[in-house]
């Protein structure tokens, strides 16, 4: 497998020593508070994350929270919280902590203000005392515009600002520049003066209010966090050039930069809240695992290896680290194929069902479902075993865990045999046949030798055959009278899952009751 490629990690500006190992990658996963953790989000932590565990390196969660005016209160914490649920552990952030902190840049203003004065010490940068309108239009104005504008000295800057002077303080481009770099996903990428903006078009990187700009924050950040790879939207690629020019102003070495293709919906267009489920909340309401949402994310916009057959698809969170590689993901925007949703979550559910380790946490989300289907005192009288067994059942049929109660009650209810899938089904059964399959059925099921899924599997089968009303009659028959049900699980199952003697009562009671309720 070919590794990512690991750049060493940027000089740290304020003295800090980086200690990403040479081989681990250090990344960040940077969202601004605005709003909801999307599905385009999720996969942008994702790959961070893959990334940094299969290099063994170190994923860190930063709140970007410098644009004030667009903060949504409890935004930062229910990202936090969704990430959390989706298995994203960050290794630093402004929950675990960590030797680069604080990972909120709100906390961190001092530093960015630090390295602006630096850059306007070195002139690299020049306050701008122009009012907001006037600079806009300047900004789509020529050079002629530009060159009008002479920033004041340093004395009469200090003057102004002691007269309490609005201005922001903006990076010098250098006109006519070209700029490129090697894109993790894209390949070289070239920006050519046209294509960045006209010389009024010096970046800001501090704002009236004092505050950074994204730009600085973001740069200064990624230098100060010993951060060598960016996994980011590729929405962020118009923001190459400023952010070179600032690496190069600060003198530090960029990171590697790999900018991942957009999802969008089927017909194009940008994933948004119209186009319905884009919040990582929305699918966690629906009662969807986090697995199956992570593995549905990680095969958008991915090459997987063995991308062929539907199984193939089943990916766990150690599958996907340790399958992770840059040049594997995709050049071309993705859509989400939620069509393989349901199937994801059932394999999902059932890995965890049958997995001692997530078993436990399964029976304390199946308990009050139960509760509220069965009604407590019924759920209650049920043995966890019991549960879990028929849970394990009931969830190869279901497409989530809210589900499964309900797809398994007739274990611990008396089927309803005059229900309407029931009795279509009891139809295609020949009424002789269901009644000598029924009258023979208890006196196998009592002898058998050992009440084992293996061993009752394979002595039905062999019972089954030597039936002479056929096999299909044989099998409807006990799953009628087991379950009264038309599909579901191998009738040997269920008969385990019910035990012997409950399995007994039910083939002499199922026959009883189709007795009494035959047509005339
Ligand atoms: N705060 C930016 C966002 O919300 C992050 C951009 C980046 O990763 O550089 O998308």
């Amino acid at each position: 497998m070919l590794a990512p490629s690991v750049r060493r990690c940027a000089a740290s500006q304020l003295g800090r020593t980086p200690t990403a190992s040479a081989s681990g990658a250090r990344v960040r996963f940077a969202p601004s508070p605005t709003g909801y953790l999307h599905v385009g989000g999720l996969r942008t932590a994702l790959f961070n994350y893959l990334l940094a565990r299969h290099t063994q390196g170190s994923c860190i969660l930063r709140i970007e929270d410098t644009d004030q005016t667009r903060l949504v209160p409890g935004a930062a914490d229910a990202l936090q919280d969704a990430l959390a649920w989706a298995g994203i552990e960050c290794d630093e952030g402004p929950r675990q902590g960590g030797a680069y902190g604080p990972y909120v840049q709100s906390e961190r203003l001092p530093i960015y203000r630090t390295y602006a004065e630096r850059l306007l010490r070195a002139g690299r940068a020049y306050r701008d005392f122009r009012p907001p309108v006037q600079r806009e239009a300047n900004a789509r104005a020529s050079a002629l515009l530009r060159e009008a504008y002479l920033p004041p000295t340093e004395d009469e800057a200090q003057e102004r600002i002691a007269r309490g002077e609005p201005y922001v303080v903006r990076l010098r481009m250098e006109p006519g520049r070209t700029f490129t770099y090697e894109d993790g996903v894209y390949g070289t990428m070239t920006f050519r003066p046209d294509m960045i903006g006209g010389v009024g078009d010096d970046p800001i990187i501090i704002k009236s209010d004092g505050w950074p700009t994204y730009h600085l924050a973001s740069v200064v950040d990624d230098t100060e966090m010993a951060i060598t790879h960016v996994l980011r939207g590729e929405e962020w690629l118009p923001s190459m050039p400023k952010h070179l020019a600032l690496y190069e102003a600060i003198e530090a070495k960029p990171p590697m930069f790999v900018h991942l293709p957009l999802l969008i919906n089927a017909d194009g267009s940008k994933l948004s809240k119209r186009s319905g489920d884009v919040r990582v909340e929305d699918y966690r309401a629906r009662g969807l695992e986090p697995e199956a949402l992570v593995n549905l994310v990680a095969l958008t916009g991915y090459n997987h290896q063995h991308a062929d057959a539907e199984e193939s698809d089943v990916l766990s969170m150690a599958q996907l680290i340790d399958e992770f590689e840059l040049r594997r993901i995709s050049h071309s925007r993705a859509t989400l194929p939620t069509e393989k949703l349901p199937f994801l979550n059932r394999r999902h559910m059932m890995a965890k069902m049958h997995d001692t380790h997530t078993r436990p946490a399964m029976l304390a989300r199946l308990r009050p479902v139960f509760d509220t289907e069965l009604g407590a005192d019924t759920a209650r009288a049920i043995p966890d075993d019991k549960l879990l067994e028929t849970a394990t059942l009931g969830c190869q049929r279901v497409d989530t865990l809210a589900e499964v109660p309900r797809s398994v009650a007739y274990f611990f209810q008396q089927p309803d045999w005059g229900a309407d899938e029931c009795r279509r089904f009891r139809a295609s059964v020949k009424t002789p046949a269901f009644e000598s399959v029924l009258h023979n059925a208890p006196a196998f099921f009592e002898h058998v030798d050992a009440w084992e899924p293996v061993a009752l599997h394979a002595a039905l089968q062999a019972w089954m055959k030597a039936q002479p009303e056929g096999r299909a009659a044989v099998q409807k028959s006990l799953r009628i009278a087991l379950s009264g049900k038309s599909a579901g699980p191998p009738v040997a199952e269920i008969a385990h899952a019910l035990g012997q003697a409950q399995t007994v009562a039910r083939l002499h009671a199922a026959l009883a009751w189709d007795t009494a309720h035959r047509m005339p």
